[in-house]
């Protein structure tokens, strides 16, 4: 008889659906026959730990016995567990895997070594127990699982995006050991893959037609009941991919990665151990898939592995040599594109290359931030002076209003400087190797026609786990094959350099910066961490700079340069500099590592400034007191004289003596208000020579306004603090508006759609409170002729705020 063959697409895609359902049909379709034997493990036990724990303690812990169903917690605690394994022997010869499910992060160790991670999330929970079959003397096994108090993305509600709630507790679901069919796997990914062809491919082709019937000869022909159907119906799979594109179809670079946030909903000792979870699967599959190729961001992260795991770094290393564990980025950490300062830019780039080049006999070529949000023009120029001349990043398809107009483009910065700049136009850098995500990645893409190559970065994300066997299966059943791009295990260079080859001319050219619209809250969020980052730029900066003065004014005296210390204290400022902990759109958890972290900076920082600063003024005691200027331009600022300098004129060790232009965020001892104006070298020091104040600056009272003059500005300033009048002398022109005035304090609402540390929200704007009520209406500080000042305070709410307003004699600008 003629087989009959039903022309119905809607029932025909539902039947390959079902046939690998993890929710229909589970006891009778293919995906029932992956495990088909299963036993329970010959004994399990556990063991609270004191907190994240080395290896060598847990092993020595105290192990009761436990069961499935139990449940372990609180958030961020810790549990070890001691398997018993016992294979029977009638599954030699087959491929046998432990399932573990802690509907947590957990991660599996043997020997001492971690060997794979395991997650709630995303189904990682087999670990298999043998490469390839099981022998006989593999049969009884000890394995201990590690489990944290958390997930892949903290410990909030449902996974969720939220603050961790700190009661969680995680239940055991699933511990025993199975048979893998590796036929039924191979099998299910035809199935999904060729169903989901036929299902996005367009109408107006017909490839999607020869998925779906294809698809549905390969059901017909598939017993699940009996295994020796399993080839045939395989073979009418591969029969299918191999029909290949032509020559000019589109070529995506895949490449695995894992995005793994330095701190954002889970704190940074985590991390640590996310690292060693994600990349211990990572490597694992490098051994399974000899061409899989893997990108890895983030010096800090590796020095945390090797610290903390030599005996996976070990195998890291050997993998990067063998060109397939790639390091990309060339920086300390994925650090925020706009609040560091330039001198912090550039520290980014020199430890993290510093590290890849020792660590690995070379640096990195591209610059490697997917995840910031926003771009600074400098960054071009920076990373020219760095060495490299490639960028690749996506966050700018976040942005809420505009689409940005280019994936492959040549972004140049403020001084002309380009750089090779890459989006991966899937958008994403957690692409699982799904039909409906390969379609996309072509049809978004905006360089079409101009270059035929583009990036395709593939593993779980954002908590880390990276790429998993499933995606890499997918991908290579789309190799080549006729109605999707092409798809090829690649590398950052070997993308970069096709494209610098053979489309570099016919780009497109970006210039300025690359603005996010989204996330501009993130600006004024957790304000605390961005003031003391910037203090201790500041600091460190300074230090160097005194450092290398004392070093050099007195060589013989025995300065010893901090090298070791700066650097220990400059990796601490990189490192909460991170796109989630700089940005303040991490959990409060890594606030508390961030504030301990610059105490020590601060601490440790002014203690180098102190003895930087003590044999400076040693080795010059004829020029004695010093001032001291830390920024690169001769500067004429206000000092702050000390009070006792008369007195102390003779003795020229005294701590008393130092001085400082009073611009400078550092805090120093200051014994007197009294006011010196002096004329400092661009890095460099004088002595207080105070320089005769030729033009005073003035202030006098009229009614309830206050008139602030000096030889460039004159400024009017009511009782309330407002600014009514800012003008030159001997001009009419105020660039107050008529009526209106400057220096207001106004509230907006802060309720945006969703991410509600990170977004200021368009209508926002619609919400204006002025603050009107005046605590304290304005007072004069400082009456001239060097400076003048007044202060006034406002009711914010339940606050308050108070401004200081100073014009200086020399300067072009007042200060609030
Ligand atoms: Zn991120």
């Amino acid at each position: 008889m003629e087989p009959v063959v039903i022309k119905h697409k809607r029932t025909t895609l539902e039947r390959a659906e079902k046939f690998i359902s993890e929710h229909h049909f589970t006891d009778i379709n293919l995906r029932s026959r992956l495990y088909p034997k299963k036993a329970e493990l010959a004994s399990i036990s556990h063991f609270e730990a004191d907190g994240r724990i080395p290896v060598e303690e847990a092993l020595a812990g105290k192990y009761t016995e436990t069961k499935i169903g139990q449940s372990f917690g609180p958030t961020w605690s810790t549990h070890w567990f001691c398997l018993d394994i016992v294979v029977p022997d009638e599954w030699v010869g087959q491929e046998v895997c432990l399932l573990w499910n802690s509907n947590s992060e957990a991660l599996v160790w043997k020997d001492n070594s971690p060997i794979q991670g395991l997650s709630g999330e995303h189904k990682r929970h087999s670990f298999p127990l043998a490469n390839g079959p099981i022998w006989k003397n593999q049969c009884r096994q000890k394995i201990h699982i590690e489990m944290a108090c958390n997930g892949l993305f903290g410990a909030g509600d449902n996974g969720m995006i939220e603050r961790p709630d700190p009661n969680r507790y995680f239940t055991l679901a699933q511990a025993e050991i199975a048979i893998f069919d590796r036929r039924v796997y191979d099998l299910i990914l035809d199935v999904e893959m060729l169903h989901d062809m036929a299902k996005h491919l367009p109408e107006s082709t017909e490839r999607g037609y020869q998925a779906l019937y294809t698809v549905n000869r390969l059901i017909n022909t598939c017993k699940v009941d009996d295994p020796s159907t399993y080839q045939k119906a395989h073979a009418i799979a591969e029969e299918f991919f191999k029909q290949g594109n032509g020559a000019s179809q589109h070529t995506l670079h895949a490449m695995g990665h894992a995005h793994i946030d330095t701190a954002w909903l889970w704190p940074y000792a985590e991390t640590i151990r996310k690292c060693a979870r994600s990349w211990s699967c990572t490597l694992q599959l490098m051994e399974q898939y000899p061409d899989f190729t893997f990108t890895c961001s983030q010096a800090q992260q590796f020095e945390w592995v090797k610290q903390h795991y030599p005996v996976m770094y070990d195998k890291i290393q050997s993998f990067v040599q063998r060109g397939r564990f790639i390091p990309v980025g060339g920086t300390w950490i994925e650090m925020d594109g706009n609040l560091p300062s330039g001198e912090s830019f550039i520290r980014q780039f020199l430890y993290g290359q510093l590290f890849f080049q020792k660590e690995f006999g070379k640096t990195c070529s591209e610059f490697w931030l997917p995840d910031t949000f926003g771009y600074s023009a400098q960054l071009p120029q920076i990373m020219n002076i760095c060495n490299i001349k490639r960028f690749l990043t996506q966050k700018l398809s976040w942005s809420l209003v505009n689409k940005f107009p280019h994936h492959t483009f040549w972004w140049q910065g403020l001084d002309g400087s380009k750089v090779l700049t890459h989006f991966p136009p899937g958008d994403s850098y957690e692409m699982k190797g799904h039909v409906k995500e390969v379609l996309f990645t072509l049809s978004n893409y905006q360089d079409k026609g101009r270059s035929g190559h583009s990036m395709y970065l593939f593993g779980y994300g954002d908590g880390g786990n990276g790429p998993s066997e499933d995606m890499i299966q997918r991908l290579h059943r789309i190799e080549d094959t006729d109605g999707l791009p092409r798809v090829k295990m690649s590398t950052p260079d070997e993308y970069f350099s096709t494209v610098e080859k053979n489309d570099g001319d016919k780009l497109c050219k970006w210039t300025g910066e690359l603005y996010l619209e989204l996330h501009n809250g993130t600006y004024t969020t957790q304000a605390q961490v961005k003031e003391l980052n910037r203090r201790c730029e500041i600091l460190l900066h300074d230090v160097e700079l005194l450092s290398s003065l004392a070093l050099a004014a007195a060589p013989s005296e025995g300065f010893n340069y901090p090298a070791e210390e700066l650097l220990r204290l400059w990796k601490l400022v990189l490192l909460n500099q991170f796109h989630d902990v700089l940005p303040g759109s991490s959990i409060e958890l890594v606030y508390k590592d961030s504030m301990s972290h610059y105490k020590d900076i601060l601490k440790s920082g002014r203690a180098l400034w102190n003895t930087a600063f003590n044999n400076l003024t040693a080795s010059q005691s004829d020029i004695c007191p010093l001032v001291v200027n830390t920024l690169s331009w001769e500067r004429s600022d206000v000092v702050i004289v000390p009070a006792n300098e008369e007195e102390t004129q003779e003795n020229s060790q005294s701590p008393s003596k130092r001085l400082k232009l009073d611009s400078d965020l550092l805090q120093v001892d200051v014994y007197s208000n009294s006011l010196a104006i002096v004329l400092v070298p661009s890095c460099g020091y004088t002595s207080l020579l105070p320089q005769e104040c030729q033009f005073p600056v003035t202030i006098a009272k009229q009614g309830d306004l206050y008139e602030l003059e000096n030889q460039y500005l004159t400024a009017v300033i009511n009782s309330s603090g407002h600014l009514l009048q800012l003008s030159m002398p001997g001009t009419n022109r105020n660039a107050m508006s008529d009526g209106d005035h400057g220096n207001q304090f106004v509230l907006y609402d802060d309720v945006p759609l969703y991410w509600d540390a990170w977004d200021v929200m368009d209508y926002h704007l619609e919400t204006r409170k002025p603050l009107k009520e005046v605590i304290e209406s304005v007072k004069v500080n400082d009456l001239g002729p060097i400076r003048v000042s007044l202060e006034f305070s406002l009711k914010i709410s339940v606050s308050y705020l108070k401004q200081t307003i100073t014009l200086d004699a020399i300067a072009p600008y007042l200060k609030c």
